[in-house]
This record gives C-alpha cells, structure tokens and sequence, in this order.
C-alpha cells in the first residue's frame, strides 16, 4: 500500500514528531479545520478517553450492531510498520456478515497506551467490500522495538484494543521471543495454548497453518449451528473462520502479538497440492479468499493463478523469518500418496516440486542475501528424513527427494538455518541431513494446538528416534513452541497442554532444546 499521507486530523499528527499514518482508500483525505484538538468531550461515540472526532461520514455511519464481533489482529511487522487487520461483521456466522451496503472506510487509531491518550497516529483506510468488509491497514511511521495500542472506529463503535510491536531495526543485536504454533481443529479442544501464549512476553506468533479445517467434528466441543459439514464455497470457509475467531482466547492471542502465517492443506481440503491438485479451481478460490480476508498478512489479496504467499520477516539482527508456501505450487503426490514405499519410482522425477521454480528462485536469492544470524523457515511440511520399515509420508518433503535437494542447497548461504514445521500434530525435534548425511539445519516440530494425533502418528511416535537417529526427540502432546533467539544460541521450550478437553487445562514446560551458533542439530537444554 501508498503512503500517501492523506490526514483527517491534521492538528493530532501536527503534534505527534516523525509519526504518519499510510493511506490509500481515495478518500478525500482533507483536514477537518474544527477537529484540530483532540480531547474525551469531542469523542461522538462512547469510546474511551483519547479519542477523538471522526471524519463526519465515518461518524454518520449507522450500523444494525457491533460490526466487530471477531475482533482485530496484526501481522508482519516492520521496525516502522505493521498490518493491522479487522473485518466488519455485525453477523459473522451469517452469509454476507450482515454488514449494510455503502460502508467503504474505517478509521484507524494507534497509541503507545491503552487508554489512548498517548495517541501516535490516526488514519483512514478502505473497507474491501468486495472481499467480506476485510481491513488491512499498513501503517506506517512507527518505531522500531516498540509496542502499540490499536483500535478501529466506525460509527459510534469502537473494536476491542489490540496490541501489537514492530520489529527490531534489521542490525539490532537484540533477543527476540516468538511463538511457533499449528494446527487447531476447532472442535477437537479448547484454545487454551492460545490464552498460554496471548500471556506470554513475545515479538511474533509464528502460525504454520491449519488455521481452520475443511471438515471439523464435535469431538470435545460443539460448532456453532448452521455451518457446512465441509467447507467447499466462500460462505462456508467464512464460517469456520469465523468460528475460530469467536474463540476468546485465539482472538486474546491476536490482540496481544503480531502473527505471521503462513497455510497448510486444511485451509483448502486435506492434503491437497494446489494446481496439481483435484480440487476445482473456483473452490480453490473461495479457500483463498476467505483465508485472505481473515489473516493478518502484508501481501495482496489473492489471484487464483498469481497468489503469492511467500515473503521473509526480518525481526532484527538476530533472526528473519522465510515464510513458504509448501501447497499451492506442489507437484501431485508420488506413488498415490500416504505412506509409500521409499523406493518408489515416482520419487526420482527430479521435475517434482514443492515449492515451484518462482518460490524456489525466490528462496534462492534470500537466502543468498541474508545477513541474519539465523535463518527460520517457516512451514508446513516435515523436512527431516524419517522412513520407517523402508515407508515414508508421500505428503512430507521426503516425498519430494529433488525438491528437498534444492531446498537445502538454496539454504547452504545461511549461517543457520532452522526450519519451523507443523502438519503432523506430534513434537519433534531432528537435525535435517542432506543426501551426503551432513547435518545441514535444524527442526522444530510444534504440537498442535487442538487437533487430534492420527492413530498412525500416536503408535509410531515412541518408535521414531529409534529407528531414525536424526529424530532426537518425538513425543504426542499438545501446544506451542516458545523459542528465544539471540546472538549465542536458540533456545526452544515446548509450552504442554496437559489437556485440550479441559477448558481451564494447565500449561506448562515440557522439553527444552538448544542450538548453538555455527553448529545445526537442536540438542536437550
Ligand atoms: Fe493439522
Ligand atoms: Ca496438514
């Protein structure tokens, strides 16, 4: 998005030094001359202290109810900027969210307090009604390292407060704490690692997709009546998503930290490969979109046949982050799929891809260029070898051998390379080696955070680092991955979910591992 610099409330940023809000709605942008001061008494809605008037056609706006019942969110930061993200929805389990026709703007507050009285900044930004009255609003202007408030106003409603911090300067030699989690079927369990990690002190959440499933059940709690039982068009894509963000405690983890996410198969239909793939194209579409309008993401909203996912974020000195995309471009599965026999023909097509040739060009050239101590690659698909009795998982990168091949050669610049994994709902933790048995990067596998542990995975778990000595640790639980990253090391902490069919479950530390600089292969703390 432009920075354009269109102001409505030219006597608030006249008083905040170095601070500007990026715009890009088309609006008409001019300064109200009678809103030069900002103070509770002038606020037309019913808003807390600090705000301020509203440009006099967002404030005439009337809405049926609160138009944001799923809350708000931010993602991929910047040291000077951040996506902040709501979408309008007065009926979010209703087709269409239940929002009037006409409504093609919002305002945008951020402040260095909650209460707003330290406000920074102030925008207009546009409604996209064409793709369910989401927002992503760039902001720009702010500095680095710092934590801010945020609210969206309309009308006479202001949303929820959300939280959210910009990154470190790319040379800040500084510790960043993120959170790495996956895979959260709603009705497998309650979204306690959520409330764990909305609690905790981080930079980033780090999501490795699953956000949603095509199907859901009922296995521990109920789904809100009148949705699909497989989600296949917009509508019903919308309502799993919005399922999810009526959660109270997923959308406590948005309003507290900025995520940065990246998909999995669910988003669409399992283990599905994208144009390679049998799912139609218009339902394709419909997942993309829907997935768009919900997430936090600075990348343009999709395009069937040109959607890019992919883009690196670099939080400070110490740490970027190359997020991919393993579905969308992804070569059919070799030897019908599932688990195969690791001598398979189909695997030793070298033309079989994961990434496809743009995002591999892409990869190529990042990290090339980087200068970050470590390197983490966030993912869907386990990278480790792991075959078992001579089977592997066809939907994993060993079911791709060339595509593997390249991915770790177009990472041997980088002076660490960690991957950040989900998709098979079990910790694990294993040094990636390449086709020589060189231990080339780590691999921190996250739990998921509700969804179930297939029966294959539950009976193999115990059996795997016996059987692959690259697999250092494999262990069913639920929850997230803390992971602290500075100059002398990486340390991550697996955060347990003693019981995800207990809304009050405890969480707590199960195994902690560590890499040291210059040497791959995560080690027990
Ligand atoms: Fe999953
Ligand atoms: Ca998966």
């Amino acid at each position: 998005m432009s920075l354009s610099r269109r102001r409505f409330l030219g006597g608030l940023l006249a008083g905040a030094a170095g601070t500007v809000v990026g715009c890009d709605d088309g609006g008409d942008g001019t300064a109200d001359p009678t809103t030069t001061t900002a103070g509770p008494e002038a606020a037309p809605s019913t808003t807390v202290a600090g705000s301020t008037d509203l440009p006099p056609d967002l404030a005439a706006v009337v809405l049926p109810s609160d138009p944001f019942t799923l809350g708000v969110a931010s993602g991929d930061p910047e040291p000077t900027s951040v996506v902040l993200w709501t979408r309008l929805a007065p009926q979010p389990l209703v087709p269409g969210g239940g929002m009037p026709e006409g409504v093609d703007a919002i305002a945008v507050e951020v402040a260095t307090d909650d209460t707003f009285t330290g406000l920074v900044a102030t925008g207009r930004f546009p409604v996209d009604t064409e793709r369910g009255h989401s927002v992503h609003a760039v902001v720009e202007g702010l500095e680095p390292a710092t934590t801010y408030a945020y609210r969206f106003r309309i009308g006479t409603y202001a949303s929820p407060v959300g939280r959210t911090r910009t990154a470190p300067a790319a040379d800040a030699d500084v510790p960043v704490a993120i959170a790495v989690a996956s895979c959260q079927r709603y009705g497998d369990g309650w979204y306690v690692a959520h409330r764990d990690m909305a609690a905790a002190d981080l930079d980033a959440v780090v999501w490795l997709g699953d956000y949603i499933y095509e199907g859901d059940d009922e296995l521990v709690r109920p789904l809100p009546p009148g949705g699909p039982t497989e989600s296949e068009d917009l509508d019903g894509y919308r309502f799993r998503y919005a399922t999810a963000r009526l959660d109270p405690d997923l959308t406590a983890n948005h309003h507290a930290h900025p995520w940065v996410v990246t998909w999995d198969d669910h988003e669409v239909r399992n283990n599905h490969t994208g144009e390679a793939g049998s799912v139609p194209v218009a339902r394709r579409a419909a997942a993309y979109q829907a997935w768009w309008e919900h997430m936090p993401v600075r990348v343009p909203p999709p395009e069937i046949t040109t959607f890019r996912l992919h883009r690196s974020v670099r939080l400070g000195a110490n740490l970027e982050l190359l997020v991919l995309d393993t579905r969308q471009h992804r070569s059919a599965p070799g030897c019908g799929g599932n688990l195969v026999e690791a001598t398979c023909a189909d695997l030793d097509d070298g033309t079989r891809t994961v990434l496809g040739p743009q995002q591999e060009e892409w990869l190529v050239g990042e990290a090339a260029a980087s200068d970050a101590r470590w390197t983490a690659v966030a993912q869907s698909v386990v990278v480790a070898r792991a075959v078992v009795l001579d089977q592997l998982n066809a939907d994993a990168w060993d079911g791709y051998p060339a595509a593997r091949r390249r991915l770790l050669e177009a990472l041997a610049p980088v002076r660490n390379a960690v991957f950040l994994t989900g998709d098979i709902h079990v910790q694990l933790v294993a040094d990636v080696d390449d086709d020589g048995g060189a231990v080339v990067a780590s691999e921190l596998v996250t739990a998921s955070t509700t969804s179930i542990v297939a029966p294959l995975y539950r009976d193999l778990v115990g059996f795997l680092p016996l059987a692959v000595p690259t697999i250092r640790h494999a262990a069913v639980a639920h929850g997230w991955i803390r992971c602290d990253v500075d100059a002398d090391g990486w340390r991550a902490t697996y955060r347990e979910v003693a019981d995800v069919a207990d809304p009050a479950s405890a969480v707590t530390d199960g195994p902690a591992f560590v890499i040291a600089d210059g040497t791959p292969g995560a080690r027990r703390a």
